[in-house]
């Protein structure tokens, strides 16, 4: 008696692994690259359908990259992660 003090942890509800987000919860309106890419390769790695990195280039998105902002919660994820994950910070995205 007297040391064990009852610690109580709280279980929140995570969601988690890929394609956590039903169809229709979120989808990406728009996605863009601000000014100081430092070429790092990473949001293409992370995500070749909607980034490139032409050598010697800034980042940009690939021409047809609108087409996989359709909903697809996998798609979804890696997108942010790669917004999430740029080292400067310069990529953006539009919710819906
Ligand atoms: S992750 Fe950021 S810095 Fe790296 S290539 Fe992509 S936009 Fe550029």
């Amino acid at each position: 008696m007297g040391l064990s003090s009852p610690v109580s942890y709280t279980m929140v509800a995570q969601p988690s692994g890929r394609g956590r987000m039903g169809p229709g919860t979120m989808t990406i309106k728009r996605v863009w690259i601000e000014e100081g890419c430092i070429s790092c390769n990473l949001c293409e790695d992370l995500c070749p359908e909607v980034f490139e990195v032409p050598a010697g280039s800034e980042c940009r998105t690939t021409k047809h990259y609108k087409k996989h902002l359709n909903g697809d919660a996998e798609m979804i994820e890696k997108i942010q992660e790669a917004a999430e994950s740029c080292p400067v910070e310069v990529i953006q995205v539009e919710e819906e």
